[in-house]
């Protein structure tokens, strides 16, 4: 997927947060989504929840988008011709639908429900997404990971993972990245993660051990969920600080419900995001534009996407400023 916010370097003056609500136990922020349009005659939108003025990661989870379900009659479903990447990784996760993928390392996969698809940005690399023609219905979500200093300019990559389900108290668990309920994800990362798709029967309650030095974010799909004493409404991403063991999500209701975790060690790096680039300054954003623009060897090309490749936006006239997250309590 694509960065295509009109002002991307400004997005972070206009988010609501509902703020912190005292709980027992682990502490929990709830992070509440924007919309944003994703571009193309009818626009998709997706509801962002990270980055935001709150919070810009999650251990290295530093870019979260949901979307659908979506009738693609009616949104036109996802067309992203060829952009580029750098300094991060791309998780693409569905829960309906289907994504044929075509990137500058020559990968042509199709992305399905309950399959994991990790695109390795590195130094560079450039890919295409969109939706089949036998999708009716566009529904998943799309992560961003970012790459520690030391691996920021690594090789181009891409890994598909289709992880068994385990079954915990009614709970229905994939893990796709990291160790959760017994499971394990074979799936190499560049910093301590964890990922996971977990899907609530009616009334059920779960309780999942995590590991204490880890941030957690609980992403709620569809259902009533309860984390700790807080109710989260679909969309929300609820923070989880670091220093609990456990996780309990509450699914009270007479429907089924559906979270998506993430989590890993706080990423203390600040890091500079702008479009699809991930640097350490503005001068790196420059210099990954600059490639870009002139086509260089750094982004490769897209073989068989029928339409022209992404230009870049337009550089903002200020600094772009470096972001971390806000100072723990
Ligand atoms: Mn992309």
């Amino acid at each position: 997927m694509s960065n295509v916010e009109a002002e991307p370097a400004e997005v972070r003056c206009q988010v609501a947060v509902d703020g912190v609500r005292p709980t027992q136990g682990p502490r929990v922020d709830v992070l509440t989504p924007r919309d944003v349009p994703l571009g193309g005659p009818r626009a998709m939108s997706v509801r962002r929840t990270l980055p935001q003025r709150a919070r810009t990661l999650i251990g290295a989870w530093c870019f979260a988008d949901h979307y659908g379900p979506d009738d693609v009659a009616e949104t036109g479903g996802m067309d992203v011709a060829p952009h580029p990447h750098t300094g991060l990784q791309t998780v693409s996760w569905l829960f309906s639908g289907e994504i044929e993928h075509r990137d500058s390392l020559g990968s042509h996969a199709y992305v399905r429900p309950g399959e994991l698809n990790l695109m390795t940005g590195g130094h560079g690399i450039s890919h295409s997404e969109v939706s089949t023609p036998r999708t009716t219905v566009l529904h998943g979500v799309q992560l961003w990971v970012a790459l520690p200093g030391e691996h920021r300019h690594t090789e181009r990559d891409f890994q598909h993972y289709v992880p068994e389900p385990v079954w915990i108290d009614g709970a229905e668990i994939r893990v796709f990245l990291g160790s959760l309920a017994g499971a394990s994800s074979p799936v190499r990362t560049f910093t301590p993660l964890l990922g996971a798709e977990i899907v609530l029967q009616p009334h059920t309650t779960v309780t999942l051990a995590v590991d204490p030095g880890f941030e957690h974010g609980v992403l709620v799909d569809h259902g009533n969920v309860r984390l700790a004493d807080v109710d989260l409404r679909p969309a929300e991403l609820a923070y989880v600080h670091p220093g609990t063991g456990t996780l309990t999500l509450v699914n009270a209701s007479a429907e089924p419900a559906r979270t998506v975790l993430i989590g890993g060690t706080p990423f203390e790096e600040e890091i500079v995001m702008w479009w699809n680039f991930i640097g350490r300054s503005h001068d790196d954003i420059v210099r990954a534009r600059t490639d870009w623009e002139k086509n260089s060897d750094r982004f490769g090309a897209v073989e068989g996407y029928p339409g022209n490749r992404l230009p870049a936006p337009a550089l903002p006239n200020a600094i772009i400023a470096s972001r971390r997250n806000p100072p723990r309590h």
